[in-house]
């Protein structure tokens, strides 16, 4: 698809960043390319909207950035994926573990139903232990993951191997 170069080099990699030696992948220059971001969106879109999909559901910080408007165009609700102590209302929460201890996710009571056929997104998958933990959010109130997106796999750290049987869709892979 001609339209993934573009997508691919309007990626920013700023090297030491949050700290030496990690090499970030910065989708903040992709939102400022207008034809990458929206040709972003329309690759997950032209993907999922006949895959019967009611519940995208995004990974704070940037899965809130994608995940939005592919809700919007392939007629699913959008529901956020937070870090702790962020969301008002009753939540069911996961931990996981990073590099370095542990974290937790947080998705609210009621927000989606048993039987319901969700899509995860975020904008990078590393190890994989961020949507893992998504996913069991999800599986445990009865949700079926039909798959997870994002826009960068980094494929040395093996996440898509974590997912297990859990199929991912990527955009970029970055080496
Ligand atoms: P994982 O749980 O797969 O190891 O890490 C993925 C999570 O960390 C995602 O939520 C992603 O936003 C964030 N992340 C890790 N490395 C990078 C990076 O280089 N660039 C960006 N944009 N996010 C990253």
């Amino acid at each position: 698809d001609p339209r993934i170069s573009r997508i691919a080099s309007s990626i920013r990699v700023i090297p030491d960043f949050p700290k030496p030696g990690i090499v970030f992948q910065d989708i903040t220059t992709l939102l400022l390319d207008t034809k990458a971001f929206r040709d972003t969106i329309d690759l997950f879109v032209e993907r999922y909207k006949d895959k019967n999909i009611s519940v995208v559901a995004g990974v704070e910080a940037r899965g809130f950035i994608f995940g939005p408007p592919i809700a919007l165009a392939i007629g699913a609700k959008f529901v956020p994926m937070r870090k702790p102590n962020k969301l008002p209302g009753p939540v069911i929460s996961e931990e996981y573990s990073l590099e370095y201890g542990t974290d937790i996710m947080e998705m609210h009571v009621g927000a989606v139903e048993a039987g319901e056929r969700a899509l995860v997104i975020d904008d990078l998958i590393a190890t994989g232990g961020t949507l893992c933990a998504a996913i069991k959010l999800l599986e445990r109130v009865g949700v079926h993951v039909v798959e997870c997106a994002c826009v960068i796999e980094l494929p040395e750290l093996k996440g898509r191997e974590r997912l297990g049987d859990k199929p991912l869709f990527v955009i970029v892979n970055a080496a």
